[in-house]
């Protein structure tokens, strides 16, 4: 992970994990935006950074401010790897028609977080990290009276949120149904400046500001917080990649990778019905967790150092043929190579770990049409598997336990100690806790 990405991998990073209001949801629109409202994150198009700031600009002045001025703390990145800096911005006194205020209840420390923290993605600063939140309704605007499921929202409900909002409109929102590829998509905590109003448009903060069509999930009570924060992106992530591999009941798996993407893959492809998962990766406390997730089998990359012996060892246990399908979640070039030589023949590769160019590799094409390969890549996620996630959360609490993948709980002024932990992969999921004292980490 050495390398920094290429300006126009970078533009389409910095739509990560975001949400989208696809087109054949317009019945269950939060509220249609006014054209000035909306973003125009155009991919490959470097200036469109420079827009956005003209719409947040434009977009302030439909917010009031109180007269008393609320003031919000908010843990702040403002200089590539330097510690985050405690800041506080005026909160709106009331959210503009069709957004919200909410209080954060618990903030999720990405992987892609520290990225950003590092500047391996161009974003302009200062930022309010975090796209893995939930939190408690405080305002609700003009309108806004519904969540995406079309159940009654309202001040005081527990709430969490696709992290952007797609157009709906574009070629590929409408004609193609890619909408995690449209050009306007844009990421809470990783796309919005936050030295312009409304400033708090990501997870490290005590309140967090949702934009007019955000998609917003009302979380029913018997889910705990850790379950939705546990799963993160990942889990969201993971159910589109699977969706798009279209794994067969019965079929072989390997996950490679063992952090929370991994771990997310390894419980959708169990749940998909795959016969026997392999979770490649590491360090040990991961692989443990792929184990209580239902892996059958894990190879430790610090007892298997080389990619032929870990190739191996994955024909040992399928009886020298390979895996139907092997899922990516590393985010390291070589990665690709190796597991591309772990599918049996006719089997299925899904990239799914690559969010950030981590640079190029040196393979043979030759395997893939000698293995007859089906390879795929898959991008973010829409907001119907938010819906997805939420269900299998609530549904399998004992058999995929993601509340346990909370392991380090910090308060805000900690949030640099909660990102080291995140790049240390000491946690399985560090999270903020803005507005509680923390429990433990
Ligand atoms: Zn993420
Ligand atoms: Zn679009």
């Amino acid at each position: 992970m050495a390398r920094g990405p290429s300006p126009e991998g970078t533009v389409e990073a910095l739509a990560h994990f975001s949400g989208v209001q696809p087109s054949h949801s317009g019945s269950r629109q939060i509220l249609g935006s006014s054209a000035g409202l909306r973003t125009c994150f155009a991919p490959r198009l470097a200036c469109a950074l420079f827009v956005h700031c003209f719409e947040l600009i434009a977009c302030a002045r439909t917010i009031k401010l109180p007269r008393s001025m609320r003031m919000i703390k908010a843990s702040v990145l403002d200089q590539f790897k330097a510690p985050l800096k405690m800041r506080e911005y005026p909160a709106p006194e009331q959210p503009e028609a069709g957004a919200a205020l909410v209080r954060t209840e618990m903030a999720g420390i990405c992987g892609t977080d520290v990225h950003l923290w590092k500047g391996e993605l161009p974003i302009l600063l200062p930022v309010i990290l975090g796209h893995e939140t939930v939190g408690r309704v405080e305002q609700l605007g003009d309108g806004l009276d519904r969540d995406w499921t079309g159940q009654p929202l309202k001040a005081g409900d527990r709430v969490t949120w696709n992290s952007a909002t797609s157009c709906g409109q574009c070629y590929y929102c409408t004609e193609k149904r890619q909408p995690t590829r449209c050009p306007q998509r844009r990421a809470y905590g990783i796309g919005y400046r936050c030295d312009q109003p409304p400033h708090l448009l990501g997870g490290y903060a005590e309140f967090h500001y949702l934009r007019p069509r955000t998609t917003i999930f009302k979380l029913p009570d018997d889910l705990p917080t850790e379950s939705v924060i546990g799963a993160g992106c990942a889990l969201i992530t993971a159910i589109h990649g699977v969706e798009r591999t279209g794994l067969a009941w019965g079929d072989i798996v390997v996950v490679q990778g063992a952090g929370p993407v991994g771990i997310s893959a390894l419980a959708v492809a169990k749940s998909a019905g795959a016969a026997q998962a392999i979770v490649i990766g590491g360090p040990k406390h991961r692989l443990e967790m792929a184990k209580r997730f239902g892996a059958d089998h894990t190879i430790d990359i610090a007892d298997v150092k080389e990619p032929d012996a870990r190739i191996a060892a994955v024909r040992d246990l399928t009886r020298g043929f390979g895996a139907d399908a092997v899922l990516e979640c590393v985010g390291s070039p070589a990665a690709v190579v190796e597991g591309m030589e772990m599918c049996r023949d006719g089997g299925k590769y899904l990239v799914l770990g690559h969010y950030c160019d981590a640079g190029n590799v040196s393979f043979n094409p030759h395997v893939m049409t000698r293995k007859q390969l089906q390879v795929f890549g898959s991008w973010s996620s829409e907001p119907r598997h938010l819906k997805a996630a939420i269900e299998f959360l609530r549904a399998n609490q004992s058999e995929f336990p993601f509340h346990q993948m909370v392991t380090h709980r910090f308060q805000l002024a900690n949030a640099n100690e909660a990102l080291a932990t995140t790049a240390r992969w000491e946690s399985a999921k560090s999270v903020l806790v803005p507005n509680n004292a923390p429990e433990s980490g």
